[in-house]
């Protein structure tokens, strides 16, 4: 069975956006854990794009160190031609609808990867060796494992700049990906009885109203959470997450979208604490818990 909290929440640092090499992350699950412990984080999610491969590794390193943990997935969704990432919480590992789902985005992932190769190529750039190599490791494939190739075959500066140059909208490999809707997403993270919270809402670029749109959208498929803090996260940004939690009444979740150690803007479970008249997500996960 998927995790669960139980009791009044005695949580004070908590992290539930977090990945590992299962993704596009560098640190193990058992790596993960240990900088979570060292760091004092009593709560964490892991949170791979499109796997759940590393949750077992994770639960057990955490239930060794004292760290509740809940088995979690970042999904890639589409929303009006846009992706959108959904971060499924207290995901139940065993089921059938959710592993399906998420094999169907790996194989588009894979798709998309040979694609971007091939363009590569196009370019006189060795895109054949380079999908080959990000398709050969295990776990999901990503454009950063591309940008990371790219990088240490002296194509690009470094992972900003391989985006700049070469993956990123408008660039000469770029390829866009007809990943499935948010109202499919979040019926997969609910079939393996999860909280669907929207991650990142600062990031993709939508005006106030097309936020609006988002967030109501979202409410309506049977969305629960909104990430409302992240390090960094500028205060209008910040200030705007929290309006829209309150308007569609959607939890606030917290996470440091963690991918590599010492970068100091994403460090693991530092951020700030959730705006007034927010409830966290983990105390919405208690009272589900408790049904
Ligand atoms: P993908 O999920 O395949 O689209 O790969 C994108 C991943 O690359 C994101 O999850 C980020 O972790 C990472 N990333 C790092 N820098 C950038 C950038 N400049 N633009 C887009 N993605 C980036
Ligand atoms: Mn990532
Ligand atoms: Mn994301
Ligand atoms: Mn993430």
């Amino acid at each position: 069975m998927a995790s669960m909290i139980a009791g009044p929440q005695p949580f004070e640092r908590i992290d539930l956006h977090a990945h590992s090499h299962w993704s596009d992350g560098t640190l193990s699950p058992e790596e993960l854990a240990a900088l979570a412990a060292a760091r004092g984080v009593q709560l964490l999610a892991l949170t791979d794009h499109d796997t759940m491969a590393g949750c077992e590794a994770a639960a057990r390193a955490c239930a060794a160190a004292g760290i509740a943990f809940l088995h979690g997935c970042e999904l890639t969704s589409l929303w009006r031609g846009r992706e959108v990432h959904i971060v499924g919480l207290r995901l139940d590992p065993h089921s059938a609808t959710l592993a399906s789902h998420l094999a169907g985005v790996r194989a588009q992932r894979a798709a998309r990867i040979r694609t971007i190769g091939v363009k590569l190529a196009a370019r006189g750039l060795p895109g054949e060796a380079i999908a080959a190599a990000v398709l050969a490791r295990p776990g999901t494939p990503t454009r950063l494992h591309v940008a990371r190739e790219l990088v240490q075959r002296g194509h690009a500066a470094d992972e900003d700049d391989a985006f700049k140059r070469w993956l990123g909208q408008g660039q000469p490999a770029a390829v866009a990906a007809a990943w499935p809707g948010i109202a499919d997403t979040v019926a997969a993270i609910g079939a393996a009885g999860g909280a669907a919270v929207l991650a990142h809402p600062h990031r993709y670029k939508l005006s106030a109203g097309g936020l609006r749109e988002l967030c109501g959208e979202f409410r309506a498929a049977g969305g629960l959470g909104l990430e409302v803090s992240l390090p960094g996260m500028a205060q209008g940004d910040a200030d705007r997450a929290a309006a829209l939690a309150r308007r569609y009444d959607l939890a606030g979740s917290c996470g440091s979208d963690f991918h590599v150690p010492g970068i100091p803007w994403r460090p693991l479970g530092r951020f700030a604490k959730l705006p007034d008249g927010i409830k966290p997500i983990h105390e919405r996960l208690n009272a589900r818990a408790a049904e």
